[in-house]
């Protein structure tokens, strides 16, 4: 792996000076009970090589037979991003070596993939409506996983030892590969980025995958090139492998733009080969150059018979397709009454889901809005996390907006109850019994604080006596203070009023 730190061009001046290209690969793990060619269960987290059959392990002799869901669910994909669905296609062998791979290829699809010629239309953050060109989505298997232990950063290189863990191998998988996707300019970043969100909201909408980026559910590889203008030839492309959060997306786009506008302003020219992204110092480094095609010697699969889905179910499964995220995301800005931008804001949050299920636990949709994207938005971005991945379960923002709306507390003192929550002390209520943070209902304790603070501001206690009601802002305001925010202010204003009536 090179180290070597290179000289960046600004973002901005690289992309008024060069055209990028981007082409996309995102790989999803199919959600099946059992892998692709063998009846091996998948689960997530098992013990190392606890899931695994002689034809996950390669074995000799052991025979693969298709997982006829895996392909029910490659249709589904193929169909909601509008590609026309094989009569009849075939599995490859993609020929490699690696220790994750057992059987020295990868059985894939090569020449004839399940799904071809689609698109996606992607809505950016201003609501234009990018069309992605899909040139084909086909199914293969997912490799197993390498440990490398010793080295520095979890890589082979500097490592003592590597461990294999072939529960993974041969877990479904479906890639979808875009048409180079032009006409991006300064947007690429941005675009990439929505385009496998909208990829993932579409996996979760078909129930085809739990889809979470965390866990590599979904992986994408990163094409990227430069050109001098629109009308110049494609230049050359690196492909970063496996970045895998959609902010890793934005950053890699941005980061390779900036660094191979650097390589062509020397004078040099890019290398064709893939590259690694680094999730910490936000960077690339060169992998291994690029095998073309002919490389891998793809051969169509012996072992399999050639799979031919009936038009009758392509049918039956494009009238079964479920609700998809750009219909449903207008269905609940209809139901939780946003605004386009109040919803566009919320889609680009990532937090369609979180809301929904806040208000399905029992929050008014204005309340969950104002929690997630309000003071959870800055908390995830100051933590630099996506917001589902705060420690705050919707079920407890909605129990938090719950108590605000009984008035047990108000908004102030729900901002400390969340930050409890967030600090791992238990949920609102418990947060609000423990920090002692209900609001005071009794008129006792309030009266006492109110007739303190007319007294210290006798001028303003007069105004208020002679009918001006301007200056009682600063009594309660006084009494707030008094009760640590702890008074409801509604109750304090009456209060005041019938002390000086
Ligand atoms: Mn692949």
């Amino acid at each position: 792996m090179s180290t070597s730190t290179v000289d960046l061009v600004d973002y901005d001046d690289a992309v008024r000076r060069y055209d990028p290209v981007l082409g996309l690969e995102v790989h999803v793990e199919l959600g099946t009970r059992t892998k692709m060619f063998c009846g091996a269960e998948v689960e997530f987290g098992g013990d190392p090589n606890s899931q695994v059959t002689p034809v996950s392990l390669g074995l000799p002799g052991a025979l693969p037979v298709v997982n006829r869901t895996a392909v029910e669910y490659a249709i589904k994909i193929g169909l909601a991003l509008n590609c026309s669905i094989a009569e009849s296609c075939r599995f490859a062998r993609k020929n490699y070596f690696y220790p994750d791979n057992p059987k020295n290829f990868q059985t894939s699809q090569y020449d004839e993939p399940i799904a071809y010629d689609g698109y996606l239309d992607v809505e950016l953050e201003d609501g234009t409506v990018f069309r992605v060109e899909i040139e084909r989505a086909h199914m293969e298997e997912d490799a197993g996983k390498n440990t490398h232990v010793g080295g520095a950063d979890g890589r082979i290189s500097g490592a003592e030892y590597s461990l294999v863990d072939y529960n993974r191998a041969g877990i479904p998988l479906v890639e979808i590969v875009t048409r180079p996707i032009t006409g991006v300019g300064e947007r690429a970043p941005e675009i990439a980025r929505a385009y496998v969100r909208t990829l993932r909201d579409i996996f979760r909408a078909l129930g085809v995958s739990e889809a979470r980026m965390e866990r590599g559910n979904v992986r994408a590889d990163v094409n990227l090139s430069l050109r001098p203008t629109p009308e110049s030839p494609l230049g050359t492309r690196t492909e970063t492998k496996n970045v895998n959060s959609f902010r890793s997306v934005e950053r890699a786009v941005r980061y390779e733009v900036s660094r191979q506008a650097a390589v062509l302003d020397a004078g040099a020219t890019v290398i064709q080969e893939t590259r690694h992204w680094h999730e910490l110092s936000g960077i690339t480094s060169s992998g291994r150059v690029k095998s073309d095609a002919e490389d891998y010697r793809y051969f169509p699969e012996p072992d399999l018979v050639p799979v031919a889905p009936s038009r009758d179910w392509v049918e039956r499964l494009r009238a079964e397709q479920p609700e998809l995220p750009v219909e449903r995301r207008r269905r609940l800005q209809g139901e939780w009454g946003y605004a386009d931008a109040e919803m566009r804001d919320v889609v680009n949050a990532d937090a369609v889901d979180l809301i929904e299920a806040t208000v399905a636990a029992g929050s008014s949709p204005a309340g969950a809005r104002k929690w997630w994207m309000g003071e959870l938005a800055r908390r995830a971005k100051s933590d630099d996390v996506e917001l589902a991945a705060l420690p705050v379960s919707p079920a407890q923002v909605a129990q938090l907006q719950g108590l605000v709306d009984s008035g047990r507390i108000n908004d102030k003192l729900a901002r400390q109850a969340l930050e409890g929550v967030l600090a791992g002390e238990g949920d609102p209520e418990d947060v609000v019994v423990a920090r002692g943070l209900e609001v005071v209902s009794d008129d006792g304790p309030l009266l006492e604080a109110i007739d303190a603070a007319l007294a210290a501001q006798p001028d303003i206690a007069e105004k208020i006596r002679g009918g001006n009601l301007g200056p009682v802002g600063a009594i309660i305001g006084a009494v707030m203070k008094a009760t640590r925010g702890q008074a409801d202010a509604g109750r304090v204003r009456e209060l005041v009023v019938e002390r000086v009536g």
